[in-house]
């Protein structure tokens, strides 16, 4: 990576505001680098953060003196990389409509082609556990090697991506579906895309989808 990884985090922490996927001091990033994992600190607005707030801390969890203290949901980002090392950015936010779906402790279903297409299925909605509780790590880092998304019963949504913008764009787009997903439901019964149709969906895009890196810009 050319950009400073702390750099890097703070521009997609703004990016994550200014997407309206999270507001105020909520939410955390991380980023891991052959280095180490580099993750938002706690309690910090982000508009005032700067690349020496940024926290680095050891895969194993273990934080140099002389930093800020690293977002209290720590734990759940380590455990994602653990699960699955092509996992190399963790974001979590708590955007509107998926904590409406959180509230209800549902799942967000596979509705739409892009949906099926990001992710071959729909979005599930783990258990309640406290937030910043090893439950809530544990069961993240379970699941997150089968769903790069999760809604967190009654609070809020875990995406995972090879880079930070994946992350906030596989987070952008499961929001926007749970918003879409709930003004249908208002009006009637949502027809959810079968299994089979969604996994070729995202077959076709992960196999033929837009420009490969050897063709000329
Ligand atoms: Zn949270």
């Amino acid at each position: 990576m050319s950009q400073d990884p702390r750099q890097a985090l703070i521009d997609a922490a703004r990016r994550l505001v200014a997407q309206g996927l999270t507001a105020g001091l909520s939410g955390n990033l991380s980023l891991a680098t052959a280095e180490c994992i580099w993750i938002t600190p706690s309690g910090m607005p982000y508009e005032t953060l700067r690349t020496q707030d940024i926290v680095a801390v050891s895969r194993e969890g273990a934080v140099s003196p002389g930093q800020r203290r690293p977002s209290v949901e720590l734990g759940m980002h380590l455990g994602c990389y653990r699960a699955d090392a092509t996992i190399s950015a963790v974001v979590h936010a708590h955007p509107t409509a998926v904590i409406a779906l959180a509230m209800l402790g549902q799942d967000l279903p596979c509705v739409t082609d892009s949906l099926a297409g990001s992710l071959g299925g729909g979005v599930p909605c783990l258990p309640y556990a406290p937030s910043a509780s090893p439950e809530l790590a544990e069961q993240v880092a379970a699941a997150v090697g089968a769903h790069r998304a999760l809604i967190l019963a009654s609070h809020g949504l875990v995406t995972a991506g090879a880079t930070l913008d994946a992350a906030i764009d596989l987070a952008l787009l499961v929001e926007r579906t749970a918003n879409s997903y709930l003004l249908a439901r208002a009006v009637g019964p949502v027809r959810q895309l079968p299994a089979a149709v969604a996994l070729a969906r995202r077959r076709f895009v992960l196999e033929g989808y837009g420009q490969s890196p050897s063709e000329p810009q």
